[in-house]
């Protein structure tokens, strides 16, 4: 057509990403090992809402918090006027469903979730508007031997990916009224340094005074770092709880260092709290955080559960990941396959659904803006596409029902091709890849099952 109008491009959303193919394999890796080591812990898969109502994060985050004052994609869906959150984090909808189908009646439940989360950040490294997170969560369960589980299933999570320097901060914040103790005390000696307390302190010093232990902001390090801890308001039980939980991680030679100003800021957490920390990601080092949060299911009107959970964050561990080197990911495929000619093209299609039903991973060649193409542009797509072999069907081919088997990585030119009937074209390849694999790595290589 001639004339071509100029319109203007549509972009995505600021600090939401598109996860490219290029990247597919990465995450696919990240995806099949989290899900293989939950389920060797007994942890079942939950799959919630990405909307719900603005009052569940409002009461299941507590209105103090940073997500809940300005961090979320809140609207007012205008068919019925409710007010919609995009879930900022899973824990609040799990605890919910939980809630609302009664999953906790007569059994304490291992679940786990894996999907988007929606943040209103200011994107930079490792911070995006649109993340991923995978948790778990524990529910029902009361004792400190759940909470060193969830721990001890991060840390096989890090060994199976190769993932080494994450290191893994304890604390315990006690039970609500031990807070309260400790946060008199935390607010008298905040009043005695409000001249170093900046602006966010300051608005949260009667609010939510815990929360500025937390502080990023280096001028408060100093006196953050002197304030009263938490650690010293421990009644017994809450001691028993901690001394519990690091008794089960000594015994399997889990290390982690006690970080007295871990915190969250919300009443209904309680006792342990853990983040597993990187030092290569920059400001963004957190790539775990967890704890135990015994009141929630109060605050959404259930009867007590007590639970324990996590949430890592998937981009800054394919980050990691990626750091690591040594990850054999790819997008190839086995086989390519090329046709040309009479008839060569349905004699492809039969080929190329034998080669799938032995397990193989085959592209066939189909026709894009510049044609079907020469046999010789089709074989640059084959080369391009990293297959390890083209099968090739020419008029010859189709005559003698039979294809051409060619080695695109051998180095041997002259025998690097072998001409075989179209019924043996499977069991030949499946024969050639088993036999270079042995060949490469001196072992038998499950290619596929
Ligand atoms: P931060 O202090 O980095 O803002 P957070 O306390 O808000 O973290 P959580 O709500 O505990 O984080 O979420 C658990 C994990 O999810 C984090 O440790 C991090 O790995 C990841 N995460 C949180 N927010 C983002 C984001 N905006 N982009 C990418 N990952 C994130
Ligand atoms: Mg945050």
């Amino acid at each position: 057509m001639a004339e071509h109008k100029k319109v203007e491009k549509i972009v995505g959303v600021k600090g939401m990403n598109d996860i490219l193919p290029e990247q597919a394999p990465l995450w696919e890796i990240f995806e099949n090992t989290v899900q293989t080591v939950l389920k060797s812990y007994g942890f079942q898969q939950i799959r919630t809402p990405i909307l719900e109502p603005t009052a569940l994060f409002a009461r299941g985050l507590g209105a103090v918090t940073d997500i809940v004052e300005k961090e979320m994609y809140s609207f007012t869906d205008s068919m019925n006027g409710d007010q919609l959150t995009m879930r900022p984090e899973a824990t609040a909808g799990v605890v919910r469903a939980a809630i609302e189908h009664n999953l906790t009646y007569d059994r304490p439940q291992r679940l786990w979730y894996s999907g988007p989360m929606f943040r209103h950040e200011k994107p930079q490294r490792g911070r995006y508007r649109q993340f991923h997170q995978v948790g778990a969560e524990a529910l029902g369960f009361t004792g400190p031997d759940i909470d060193a589980e969830l721990i001890m299933l991060c840390q096989r999570l890090w060994d199976d990916l190769g993932l080494t320097n994450v290191h893994l901060e304890l604390n315990s914040i006690g039970d609500a009224e031990e807070r309260n103790k400790h946060r008199i005390d935390l607010i008298a000696y905040f009043e005695q340094h409000m001249e170093i307390l900046d602006a966010e302190a300051k608005r949260r010093l009667y609010s939510n005074p815990l929360r500025i232990l937390d502080t990023k902001n280096p001028a408060m390090q100093d006196m953050v770092s002197q304030a009263p801890q938490l650690l010293d308001y421990l009644g017994e039980v809450s001691r028993a709880h901690f001394e519990g939980v690091q008794s089960v991680l000594r015994h399997n030679a889990i290390p982690y260092k006690i970080n007295p100003r871990l915190v969250r800021g919300m009443d209904y957490y309680n006792r342990t709290v853990f983040e597993w920390v990187s030092e290569e990601l920059g400001a963004q080092g957190t790539i775990c955080a967890g704890g135990r949060y015994d009141s929630l299911a109060d605050m959404f009107g259930g009867k007590n559960m007590p639970a324990c959970g996590f949430a890592m964050g998937i981009e800054r561990i394919l980050e990691l990941m990626k750091q690591g080197g040594e990850i054999f990911a790819s997008n190839q495929c086995d086989v390519y396959i090329v046709h040309q000619g009479e008839g060569a093209q349905m004699q492809a299609f039969v080929a190329g659904e034998r080669l799938r039903d032995a397990g193989l991973d085959v592209v066939l060649h189909c026709a894009s803006t510049s044609g079907v193409g020469s046999f010789k542009s089709q074989m640059k797509r084959a080369d391009a596409s990293g297959a390890a072999y083209a099968v090739i069907i020419g008029e010859e081919e189709v005559r003698q029902n039979s294809a051409i088997v060619k080695s695109l990585r051998s180095e041997d030119m002259e025998n690097n091709q072998a001409t075989v009937p179209l019924e043996g074209v499977a069991a030949y390849l499946v024969d050639q890849i088993v036999g270079e694999d042995e060949h490469d790595h001196g072992e038998h290589v499950h290619y596929h099952h």
